[in-house]
């Protein structure tokens, strides 16, 4: 159903970016058919007992593509939330997936309520009836479906969520692979909360590192010295801003619901998450002006404009006020399609959603991996590694006859921890992810931005897959 700006709806706006790129494809109609629409939704209401009396609440799981299982994707809590959104965001993570190799199909889920409305006991009460609704369907399990966080939910709710998968499941040994985003207590893994505002860092100062791109914006190579807007000061936004405030970009202005703040000398990003957490709002920050209607920071002067909030942030009727340089997609689905075309047009480079966030369901699968394995990454080889390096630095040492300090050494011959682990195999995938859509777009001059040339991408895979599997001859 079209928002109220008469555009497209957001499943319609990822199906219409899906259909552009299909275009530079060969695959037959049915294949491209089978690949877009969402395989199974499962649309529910149940009934809890809150702190507030009797109620039904609506929920839904979206498997959005069995192409590769289990599928995966988070859990939105969400008062706003409804189908069309769900069955959109499933489809971003099947694509997701796929251009970052991720070897999992997509889904979503959603329990339309807002839980700063309730009590936490109310929050676990509904994350536990919504998860037994999933178990009696089938639609959670290690090699079925694997949810995550996602917007208004935590670690918290997925650790509540593995505890009734188990419960339900006595004995089942893989039992932990059922939900992802867990505390590292509960079976979780070191970085996963960081790692999609850490995957945004990646991809951009990749994107950032490409003298020949970065001249055609009009802009220097690199992201330090950078300026820099992030709509979201939740997970994902804080953890982007700090990473790039880390890496010497410049953040001027941070927007939230509530109002935002820009200072073009650059803000603290700790220093202004704390603030939020003392006085309840972004709002009156030393030294910042405030802006009351938030929407309008996005409209500031920057290079970079980060929209990790919610869906549906740049659309036809703000794009052209635009300044940024570059629009980094943190969020799922934050420019609509009718807006992508007024930014393109301006020459903005958009990197796109669904290779861009992919950092938080990267980690999510290291997780799954670590929880079937059993075992924590880094435990079995940490000292062989350190004491391997430590024969070399001996050996160099005994051929120049000059030793190493002891700060030297602990530095060198130092065995990977799991957080050494999980962040070099993001790193790696999204810096992969990046050069491979890069090229993409390189190869045909006609392919006309960087989130086609990553759906071309994601197509490709999927439809492999399809072929390879005899789905498709
Ligand atoms: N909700 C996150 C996303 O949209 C994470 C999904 C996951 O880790 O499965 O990418």
């Amino acid at each position: 159903m079209p928002n109220s700006n008469q555009e497209l709806s957001f499943f319609e706006n990822v199906n219409r970016n899906f259909d552009r790129a299909a275009q530079f494809t060969s695959h037959p109609k049915g294949l491209l058919e089978q690949i877009k629409g969402c395989n199974s939704v499962y649309s529910f209401q149940f009934p809890v007992r809150t702190s507030k009396g009797f109620e039904v609440l609506h929920g839904w799981r979206v498997e959005h593509s069995y192409h590769k299982l289990p599928v995966k994707g988070g859990i939105r809590y969400s008062e706003m939330v409804n189908e069309d959104e769900v069955k959109a965001l499933a489809a971003l993570m099947t694509y997701k997936c796929a251009v970052v190799d991720v070897p999992f199909g997509g889904a979503k889920g959603a329990i339309k309520f807002n839980p700063r409305d309730y009590s936490q006991m109310d929050v676990e009460l509904i994350t536990r009836r919504y998860t037994s609704e999933l178990i009696r369907k089938n639609y959670i399990g290690p090699g079925v479906d694997v949810p995550a966080p996602d917007y208004g939910s935590s670690s918290r709710e997925m650790a509540w969520i593995a505890d009734t998968y188990a419960t339900f499941n006595p004995g089942k040994i893989d039992a932990l692979a059922c939900v992802t985003g867990k505390p590292v207590a509960e079976g979780g893994v070191r970085g996963r909360t960081e790692a999609t505002g850490r995957g945004i860092f990646y991809g951009l100062r990749e994107a950032c590192e490409n003298s020949e791109d970065m001249r055609r914006l009009g802009l220097t190579q690199g992201l330090a010295g950078k300026k820099v807007i992030v709509q979201g000061l939740g997970n994902v936004g804080y953890h982007a801003a700090k990473f790039c405030q880390e890496a010497g970009a410049v953040i001027v202005a941070l927007a939230e619901y509530e109002g935002a703040i820009y200072n073009p000398k650059g803000l603290d990003v700790d220093a202004v998450a704390n603030h939020r957490k003392e006085t309840g709002s972004i709002l009156g920050f030393p030294g910042a002006t405030d802006i009351t209607n938030s929407r309008q920071a996005l409209e500031l002067e920057c290079e970079i404009l980060i929209p990790a909030a919610l869906e549906e942030q740049i659309t036809k009727e703000n794009a052209s006020r635009i300044k940024a340089k570059i629009i980094a997609e943190g969020a799922n689905g934050p420019t609509t399609a009718d807006a992508e075309e007024i930014l393109l047009q301006k020459g903005v480079m958009v990197i796109p959603d669904m290779y861009l966030n992919a950092g938080g369901v990267t980690v999510s699968y290291f997780e799954w991996l670590k929880n079937l394995s059993h075992v924590r990454f880094g435990r079995m080889d940490k000292r062989f590694e350190q004491s391997a390096f430590d024969r070399i630095l001996r050996a160099v040492e005994e051929s120049t006859g000059r030793p190493f300090s002891d700060f030297e050494r602990s530095r060198i011959a130092k065995g990977p921890d799991e957080i050494d682990i999980v962040n070099s195999g993001l790193e790696e995938t999204m810096t992969t992810a990046y050069n491979q859509i890069r090229e993409i777009l390189k190869s045909n001059s006609k392919i006309p931005d960087l989130r086609t040339a990553a759906f071309l991408s994601a197509i490709n895979k999927i439809a492999t897959a399809y072929i390879e599997l005899g789905i498709f001859p």
